[in-house]
């Protein structure tokens, strides 16, 4: 067999293992918008059947035997051409997906189910000695997967390889360093201003009916296609990309109060365009798949924050508001725009600010590396967390539920997983930057004052999109911005918003 009918046949079967992906995730979109409660034991079937498939045609040794075919071949002699980058990341999903035994995966799916429920329990209950012992298990059972898959310096590494291919332990203490000593003192210069926004005025009547169709309308003017998509209704708001012509997201809606529908349709949207604009013809190999965690939630991040909490965004949508909702009537633009961009330590990840929310994720990164290497017992997790929550926080800590019970990551063996949320606010902050430098900062200004969104989402489909996973993420950054990922375009940007609203920099 040659090299080129090896590839085409690696490429078939990849394409293949696509579709048959893309199935599994229908279904499990169903499950969490429509499916009758009676169908979960049906649905946890046909969805352990389908991943089982799955895994078998991925990690059968043909898979091994035609990427060792085409490895050393001209095809991939250009680091750049589309069989180098599909054989470089399906190498690694493979050699991921046959070093762990099969025995470690099945241990770890009954774990985690079970930890999941032990952990809504322990949540609801106020009590971490009923989550304790399920998450020592998961623990270990990590040490052992990062062990089987191999790693360099920190155990640490190789998870993180499954969100954020390329990146590492040092690189992130780093940027977690750099990020944290410069926002601590900036979150609590806002807290010492004077000047507050009145956020009662987003806790006023807001229909839910007029919310979707509010939402629906900004989701369309930034390039969400209703016509390869849905918005649906989920208590847990997420995004799904079937493939090429469906992709869906949902949102939840609180009548009482507007941000979290209208934001979390932003945030879902910049996932969205990610996902409707990888190029179709790619779907099934890795250049039809997004780049990485991190960068995928700078895509969110990006509409939700640098775009959505922005003024002129608002110049163009705020009239459109307050005629939609007449709750709003006696707002000012000024008084929104600041209510929207409140910046204040509090106790919940996922009701954060843009700037606390970060020092959430070191907090996070922190424990999970002392976890990980055995510096810190999980019995001693609650006292660990509490104790610098209220040195990064100044806060204290009331109860475990608000405290390390919160996140559902740890109870489904996530760890790792934390981190790709702050790079995707430091991408997103960086690729705007290198937007506004690309297309100028007024015009772009004025672009959006009109509620055209058009040439920033074509940036962004050039830059990030249709690149699928040519490059790893550090890669495409410094090609897409200039320089390699840091800090210093969030920390501008947060500086130069708060010294606008409250004269704090
Ligand atoms: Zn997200």
């Amino acid at each position: 067999m040659t090299a080129a009918d090896a590839y085409a046949e690696l490429i078939r079967r990849s394409k293949e293992l696509g579709v048959l992906n893309s199935c599994a995730a229908v279904l499990s979109w169903d499950q969490h918008t429509y499916m009758p409660a009676r169908g979960a034991g049906l649905r946890g079937e046909q969805m352990a059947f389908l991943a089982s498939l799955s895994h078998q045609k991925f990690t059968d040794p043909k898979i091994g035997e035609l990427l060792a075919a085409v490895e050393g071949s001209d095809l991939v002699k250009e680091p750049d051409a589309d069989a180098s980058a599909n054989v470089r990341e399906l190498r690694r999903a493979y050699d991921r997906a046959t070093k762990i035994p099969a025995s470690l995966v099945d241990e770890l799916a009954r774990v985690t189910t079970a930890a999941q429920q032990a952990w809504e329990q322990a949540k609801k209950a106020n009590q971490f000695a009923t989550f304790r012992p399920h998450l020592e298990r998961i623990v270990e059972l990590k040490r052992q997967e990062a062990d089987a898959v191999g790693f360099k310096d920190h155990r640490y590494n190789a998870l993180i390889e499954e969100y954020e291919p390329g990146t590492t332990v040092v690189e992130l203490k780093e940027l977690f360093a750099g990020l944290t000593k410069r926002l601590v003192p900036l979150i609590q210069k806002v807290a010492d201003s004077p000047k507050k926004p009145d956020r009662t005025i987003l806790e006023r009547d807001f229909p839910v009916e007029r919310q979707k169709i509010f939402a629906e309308s900004a989701a369309v003017a930034l390039g969400f296609n209703f016509a390869a998509g849905r918005l649906d209704t989920t208590s847990h708001p997420f995004c799904s990309g079937f493939g090429p012509g469906d992709c869906r997201i949902t949102t939840r809606y609180n009548p009482r109060f507007f941000p979290e529908a209208f934001f979390g349709v932003m945030h879902e949207t910049g996932h969205a365009l990610y996902e409707q604009n990888l190029p179709a013809e790619h779907f099934g190999t890795p250049l039809g798949v997004a780049c990485s965690f991190g960068i995928h939630e700078s895509q969110s991040r990006l509409w939700e924050n640098q775009v959505g909490r922005s003024r002129p965004f608002w110049d163009h949508f705020f009239p459109r508001l307050r005629q939609t909702f007449p709750a709003l009537a006696d707002v000012s633009l000024e008084a929104f725009y600041f209510a929207v961009n409140d910046v204040k330590p509090s106790l919940i990840r996922v009701e954060a600010d843009e700037a606390t929310y970060n020092l959430h994720i070191a907090l996070r990164f922190e424990l999970e590396l002392a976890l990980l290497s055995g510096d810190l017992a999980v019995v001693d997790l609650p006292g660990a967390w509490n104790e610098r929550f209220a040195a990064l926080f100044g806060l204290a800590v009331p109860d475990d539920a608000r405290g390390c019970l919160q996140d559902i990551h740890w109870s489904f063996g996530g760890l790792g997983y934390f981190p790709t949320y702050t790079l995707g606010n430091l991408y997103a902050a960086q690729f705007m930057v290198a937007v506004k430098s690309d297309l100028g900062a007024e015009s772009l200004t004025e672009d959006m004052r009109r509620g055209d969104f058009g040439r920033l989402k074509d940036w962004l489909v050039n830059n990030i999109h249709r690149n699928g996973q040519r490059y790893r993420a550090g890669e495409l950054c410094r090609r897409a911005t200039g320089n390699p990922l840091s800090p210093e375009s969030f920390l501008l940007y947060l500086n130069e918003k708060n010294s606008e609203l409250r004269g704090v920099c």
